[in-house]
């Protein structure tokens, strides 16, 4: 879609209007592809977050949005419908704002997550909100137990860049499904994808003012008010985890709930009975959107007993690799989103080259405009390296050897993270075995897949807490109350 027809919307979404900032002041959207500023945004103040709150704490205060599914459902479905309807303007925005490959905004990016509003929509009619227990008997007496599940409240919605349509998606589907009302703050290097979506609730919906608030800022402490501010019961993270951890801490002094979704540093580890010639040269999907995904594998384990076959066929791979121009339908790896993300994917290769790793591929940004790095292949990594510590989120595979499967899982395990992986092997029950002793929160054996919207997702260690999609990621949304009865029968 060209450019001049993108007609994103540049307000914010507070008490169901669409407005401006209350100082009236903007901040550019820059294209990651050319550099180019593809427009502004409204630049959300403090006072303008904390309206948002408001308008969500009354409306989950004063409306009867927290006990009514089946409202909840046809609003949701309104917005699944209003995007399936605005879906190539939608495609067109992400493409521009996030550098998202065209070719993959089916699958990741534009496609599937709108068809995960829908999952959500049944979800807020289908789910049983109140299921009872057996009955009991306490000092002679008989009792009986509802459970029921209600919604926490205000939720505070805090999402990255990297995805944003699907992340965005990920958290105000299941928020309102849930019956709480939210407060949505988008990365400011995507903001479109955000209030966009804000439109389509106004325009399209029955969403009764307050339900859903969208507060676009350059300012990231602007966000820092979800986690801070008393009126708002639950924050929804998902970016670094340095962030996350801030989060957790102003969360505190409330004891908000916190449901954090982090960094990842996950390990591909083939087994030295794994057909390499098939799976090695998949190692190159590293590269896919940049390396901007936080479960995509970033480390790949080979026995030392075919190191080298390994990195030859890596090789290859790498270097007939396609990247560039996200809007080419061939390439798969377009830019970093912005200019520092680009500086700190090189900072961290100009770190691995001076820890001693061989650059067996790229390792340098290409002389182009844009913010784009190199494929980049690292091998004979020490696994203890800053490289293959830390999270780059950039086009970087990092290459290490191991000596039996036992040091294979020893070293996908020696990390502050635990999000996700993948093991190959002729065999499945020696992958199984494998993939039971890693600890992460999704792991894919012989190249399955595990994301779905039903797959609850998420980290152990530090790659998160608790998990998103699925029926436990609508419960992340729910407080639990048991209230007691009458014994069944009485
Ligand atoms: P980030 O932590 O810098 O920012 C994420 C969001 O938090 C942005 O909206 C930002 O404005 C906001 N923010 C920053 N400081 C804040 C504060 N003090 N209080 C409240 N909000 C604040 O992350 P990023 O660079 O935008 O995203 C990349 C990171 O996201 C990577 O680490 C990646 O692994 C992670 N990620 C995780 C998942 C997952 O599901 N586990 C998915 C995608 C991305």
């Amino acid at each position: 879609m060209a450019l001049e027809k993108l007609a994103p919307e540049t307000r914010n979404l507070i008490d169901g209007k669409l407005v401006p900032a209350s100082n009236g002041n903007t901040f550019d959207n820059v294209n990651p592809a050319t550099e180019e500023v593809l427009g502004s945004v409204a630049d959300g103040t403090k006072d303008d977050m904390l309206a948002a709150v408001e308008a969500a704490r009354r409306a989950f205060d004063e409306s009867d949005w927290a006990n009514d599914p089946a409202f909840r459902a046809k609003c949701i479905r309104q917005l699944y419908e209003g995007m399936l309807a605005e879906k190539e303007q939608l495609r067109a925005i992400v493409v521009a704002e996030a550098g998202a490959c065209v070719t993959l905004t089916g699958f990741m990016h534009v496609d599937n997550p709108i068809e995960m509003m829908k999952y959500w929509a049944d979800k807020a009619a289908s789910y049983e909100y109140e299921t009872r227990l057996s009955d009991i008997e306490f000092t002679g007496a008989m009792h009986g137990r509802l459970l029921r599940r209600e919604p926490v409240g205000v939720a505070g919605l805090i999402t990255p860049w990297n995805v944003p349509l699907y992340l965005n998606i990920a958290k105000v589907g299941p928020a309102l499904a849930s019956g709480c009302t939210a407060v949505l703050k988008p990365a400011p290097d995507t903001p479109w994808s955000a209030t966009h979506l804000g439109r389509i609730a106004v325009e399209r919906t029955d969403l009764p003012p307050g339900v859903l608030n969208i507060v676009a800022s350059s300012d990231h402490l602007t966000g820092e008010i979800l986690s801070t501010d008393p009126r708002v019961d639950l924050v929804s993270f998902t970016g670094s985890t340095a962030t996350g951890r801030r989060i957790m801490e102003c969360a505190s002094p409330t004891l908000k709930k916190v449901f954090l979704e982090l960094g990842g540093k996950s390990a591909n580890i083939l087994l030295d009975d794994a057909d390499f010639a098939k799976i090695v040269p998949s190692g190159a999907m590293t590269c896919v959107h940049g390396g901007q995904g936080c479960a995509i594998t970033t480390r790949m384990l080979l026995p030392r007993s075919r190191y080298e076959e390994g990195v030859v066929l890596l090789k290859t791979a790498f270097e007939s690799w396609n990247y560039g121009d996200p809007t080419e339908p061939q390439n798969l790896q377009g830019p970093q989103v912005s200019r520092l993300q680009q500086q700190r994917v090189l900072e961290y290769i100009e770190k691995g080259k001076k820890e001693g790793a061989r650059v067996v591929v790229g390792g340098g940004k290409p002389a182009r405009p844009g913010w784009f790095v190199e494929p980049t292949l690292f091998a004979d990594v020490d696994p203890k390296s800053t490289i293959a510590q830390e999270e780059i989120f950039g086009p970087v595979l990092v290459v290490i050897p191991y000596e039996d499967d036992d040091d294979a899982v020893r070293i996908a395990n020696d990390s502050i993270y635990g999000l996700s992986g993948a093991v190959h092997s002729a065999d499945l029950d020696r992958a199984l075995a494998v993939a039971r002793r890693v600890r992460t929160g999704t792991l894919s054996v012989n190249g399955h897949m595990w994301f779905h919207v039903d797959s609850p997702f998420g980290g152990y260690k530090q790659s998160g807490v608790g998990r998103e999609n699925g029926e436990m990621g609508l419960e992340e949304y729910l407080e639990t109350k048991v209230i007691a009865v009458p014994p069944q029968g009485n």
